[in-house]
């Protein structure tokens, strides 16, 4: 569904992004691995072209992310046609960042009538569903200070969710939680995987990407080091580099 072709991406001189390259097949899970500022977070932004990118391309679902060509020549896309695509591609961040002035089931039911238009009244009844899908049936009414930081990330997840994307990019999602709260969000995003979402995962959280992952990629550096299933990436890596970081997160 995702292929990533020879992506590069620099911030002034600093090279992020070196010559990234990775495939992420429909349904499957991919878990991005790697030491701060290797480039996770400015990798996953570049799929929904939160970030513009230098060279390479990125295809989601036979589209072409970003820009369109005319003859030889690349250009961006409107910020139109940019909307649309993002509308295909959820993505859930550290910081949950819903609206504080929306109730859970607002919060929603934002994007698919503000943005794509849809009925009211069959999107709430979606957004109720979505609510109980995360375990969360009872919070429609609560407002974000009312939910514990695990709660508000299960909306979040339900707000991605509420625009039937093509795919699912999640960056660090438990990493600002308190440690008890993490279990449940992260058994929200295995039923997700298990419902056959694609889905690519910035996570520490080494036994969710052992329990879930169909591939670990291991980033340092702007470039991946080691990509494979989680038995050997995690369990046999064949990269010093790998190993050490891999020791780090025990
Ligand atoms: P972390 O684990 O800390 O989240 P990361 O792997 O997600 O790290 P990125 O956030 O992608 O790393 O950042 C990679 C590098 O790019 C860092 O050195 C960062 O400072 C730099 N960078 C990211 N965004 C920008 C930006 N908008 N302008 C300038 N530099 C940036
Ligand atoms: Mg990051």
């Amino acid at each position: 569904l995702v292929q990533i072709r020879r992506v590069r991406k620099s911030f002034g001189a600093h090279q992020v992004l070196r010559d990234i390259s990775l495939a992420v097949p429909a349904g499957t899970v991919t878990v991005l691995l790697g030491p701060s500022g290797s480039g996770k977070s400015t990798l996953l932004r570049c799929v929904n072209h939160l970030e513009t990118i230098d060279g390479g391309r990125i295809i989601v679902d036979g589209d072409l992310i970003g820009y369109r060509q005319a003859g030889n020549r690349i250009h961006e896309m409107t910020p139109r046609q940019i909307a649309k695509q993002r509308a295909n591609i959820g993505m859930v961040f550290q910081k949950f960042n819903l609206f504080p002035h929306l109730t859970a089931l607002e919060n929603i039911v934002e994007a698919p009538v503000g943005v794509a238009k849809r009925a009211r009244g069959a999107s709430r009844a979606r957004a109720l569903e979505l609510l109980d899908r995360v375990g969360l049936a009872d919070f429609a009414n609560h407002y974000p200070a009312q939910l514990s930081g695990g709660q508000q990330q299960r909306v979040a997840i339900a707000r991605a969710l509420a625009m039937d994307p093509k795919l699912m990019l999640f960056d660090e999602p438990t990493s600002a939680l308190d440690p008890e709260l993490v279990g449940d969000v992260l058994d929200v995003m295995r039923e997700l995987a298990n419902d056959g979402m694609t889905m690519i995962v910035v996570t520490h959280e080494i036994g969710f990407a052992r329990g879930v992952a169909d591939q670990v990629a291991f980033m340092d550096g702007g470039v991946v080091v080691e990509v494979g299933p989680p038995g050997e990436v995690l369990d046999n890596p064949q990269r010093q580099r790998t190993r050490n970081f891999l020791e780090s997160v025990k």
